[in-house]
């Protein structure tokens, strides 16, 4: 296996963990759609026993988005939550948990719905100030719990103090990566201990698969966590493995054109007369500017709007009247998509926590695709108008 780790980001997107077959010579991963492995002699095999445990389609993947996170391990599960599920998997009753109040629904509702109900105790404060976790901090804190940007109101929490704060009361780091994508954001290099990816997102990047992943250095944590997946069972399917290593071949050619494209597309709205608020961290005026500065490569293609004095009535007359802009769930695919997270992702969160985190009934989300942005702002006028 050639080590790609000393290589830049688009070299290891398409080469690390991708090495030719070595019994064929094939250039891309084969798909080995198999679930168990012959034995010469019972216990006696060539490393794969059952196909929940280890295929080799997986394993070239994890290879790559381990190097894409420059970590050492990563362990892919069926979805995003099924990784997330992973992590809460090493608490234990009456452990407490800080995270954020401005979370991906699916992450809330599984802390608040499944997790509570295990004796677990979460704390959803305000991340965007790092020392605000001091506060919430006693002898059952066992983990923080941090996405940044956040969605959909796009705070960025800065991930080195998260990290020195966790590591001075010896607590796990854990950040889900998923809106920033390894090009733009590298959570271990900042002192977290796990990454968090939905795959299904910038990472798969053709809206085909449902994936998540978990990348980490430290190898105990890595046996821990590939215990449980190997226990539990949230194992992604080979077929899945093969179409993410190979969405992730132009995963930094679509980045650089979703943050082109975000750009022009934020700048466009910020001065729309229809437009009361807009979150993009790429504006200078954006209150954590600076720090998405210091640990982001770039502002990315997410933003949201507030659409000014807007009724629900109106607010879904827009999100419904996009020609090129999809009206979907998800992100970070290709495809430019608009989501009403009030009734859809964050549809899960009570309206009064809701309305606290300013998600608001008038707030839009934008995924911004890799189309030609003219035609983009083009759609964005016609139904804003
Ligand atoms: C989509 C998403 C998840 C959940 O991932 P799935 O692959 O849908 O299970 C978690 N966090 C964020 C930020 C997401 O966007």
């Amino acid at each position: 296996m050639t080590d790609f780790s000393k290589h830049k980001f688009g070299t290891k997107a398409i080469h690390a963990g991708a090495d030719p077959d070595p019994s064929t010579g094939a250039i891309m991963t084969p798909i080995f759609q198999t679930s168990t492995y012959v034995q010469e002699s019972p216990g006696t095999n060539k490393g794969y026993g059952y196909a929940r445990g280890k295929n080799p389609t997986r394993e070239a993947l994890q290879k790559n988005i381990a190097a894409l996170e420059n970590g050492k391990h990563c362990v892919c599960f069926s979805s995003g939550m099924g990784a997330t599920d992973a992590v809460m998997k090493m608490l234990r009753p009456g452990d407490e948990v800080i995270t954020g109040d401005d979370l991906y629904g699916g992450s809330y509702r599984m802390f608040t719905k499944i997790y509570e109900n295990f004796g677990i105790k979460f704390h959803f404060i305000n991340l965007t100030n790092a020392e605000n976790i001091k506060k919430y901090i006693n002898a059952n804190t066992k983990l923080i719990w941090v996405e940044t940007p956040t969605n959909p109101t796009m705070q960025i929490i800065d991930i080195a103090a998260c990290s020195s704060i966790a590591k001075a009361n010896n607590l796990l780091l854990a950040v889900d990566n998923t809106f920033a994508s390894p090009y733009l954001q590298n959570p271990l290099a900042l002192g977290a201990d796990i990454v968090m990816h939905s795959v299904t997102k910038y990472l798969g990047g053709h809206s085909d698969v449902v994936m998540g992943a978990l990348v980490m250095n430290d190898d105990k944590l890595h046996e821990l966590i590939y215990f449980i997946l190997n226990s539990c069972g949230a194992n992604p399917g080979p077929m899945d493995c093969f179409l993410v290593m190979r969405g992730i071949k132009t995963l930094h050619l679509r980045m650089e054109r979703h943050c082109y494209n975000g750009r022009k597309v934020a700048e466009y709205l910020k001065t729309h007369p229809k437009i009361e608020k807009i979150y993009w961290p790429g504006f200078t005026d954006h209150p954590n500017h600076e720090i998405a500065k210091k640990q982001m490569r770039d502002f990315g293609g997410m933003i949201s709007i507030v659409l000014k004095g807007a009724s629900l009535e109106s607010t879904f007359k827009t999100a419904s009247s996009f020609k090129v802009f999809s009206l979907a769930e998800s992100l970070g695919g290709v495809e430019s998509l608009i989501n009403h997270p009030a009734t859809m992702t964050h549809a899960s969160i009570p309206k009064t926590e809701r309305d606290k985190a300013g998600v608001v009934e008038n707030l839009l989300r934008l995924s911004v695709g890799v189309e030609d942005v003219e035609d983009l702002i083009e759609d964005l006028k016609q139904a804003l108008g």
